[in-house]
């Protein structure tokens, strides 16, 4: 080889790293343009409670103490945690409580949870409760036995009116998400929930997120019955 040859051989290579052609390069991981990506967030056990629970539990006229504000403008983590307790004595402590208070108090469990609580829980959305577990419910100042209660929440995503509008889906409308993880996974049965103030998340229990390798922060891809 010349040296005009080895001069023209080594541009070649130089412009070839520094202008990769088309295909001749690994893409780049990202998701494909017009993507419906939704930020997951994992709910770990916890209760929501009305206030005639909260009295009994607490004492007459208590107010629960914010500890942090949650994703979703108006919600909190409060101070306060109870004991929930199955039949058979099995139970789970340091359960805690979001508020804002409640219309209708509302415990949402993981299956394992309920495993251990020795229950049967349906999986339903949120305050549909017609039918859902028993559990005793325990707190500093009292305890109550509360009938249909406690639920694993579905899979869901809160979604502004706005986004939703520019997504095409609706509210209450079921979704497909694809899991992009050490664990790929589609999850379906994915109730979509609209309102002005949400905030864009998934929320799924510990059970969903630990069987396919999400973690708070993690994202999905809405596919839509693709
Ligand atoms: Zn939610």
């Amino acid at each position: 080889m010349d040296q005009a040859a080895l001069v023209e051989y080594i541009a070649r290579e130089v412009m070839a790293q520094l202008n990769p052609v088309p295909g001749g390069s690994v893409p780049e991981e990202g998701p494909r343009p017009g993507a419906q990506i939704v930020p997951v967030a994992v709910s770990v056990r916890h209760i929501h409670l009305a206030q005639p629970e909260i009295n009994v539990l607490f004492g007459p006229g208590y107010a629960l103490h914010k500890q942090r504000d949650l994703y979703q403008p108006g919600e909190f983590a409060a101070e306060e945690v109870v004991t929930l307790v199955g039949p058979r004595l099995r139970s789970l402590s340091n359960v805690r409580v979001l508020g804002p208070v409640r219309k209708r108090t509302q415990v949402e469990i993981s299956r394992t949870d309920a495993i251990t609580l020795g229950l049967k829980v349906p999986v339903r959305p949120s305050g549909q409760l017609q039918e859902s577990a028993t559990l005793t419910l325990v707190g500093p100042r009292g305890s109550i036995t509360l009938p249909e209660c406690c639920i694993v929440a579905n899979r869901h995503i809160h979604i502004s009116t706005v986004q939703a509008r520019a997504w095409g889906v609706r509210d209450d409308q079921r979704v497909s998400v694809r899991v992009q993880s050490e664990r790929p996974a589609v999850l379906g049965d994915v109730q979509i929930r609209v309102a002005d103030t949400f905030k864009l998340v998934m929320h799924i229990d510990t059970d969903d997120a630990n069987a396919v390798g999400l973690t708070c922060g993690s994202t999905v891809e809405i596919t839509n019955g693709e």
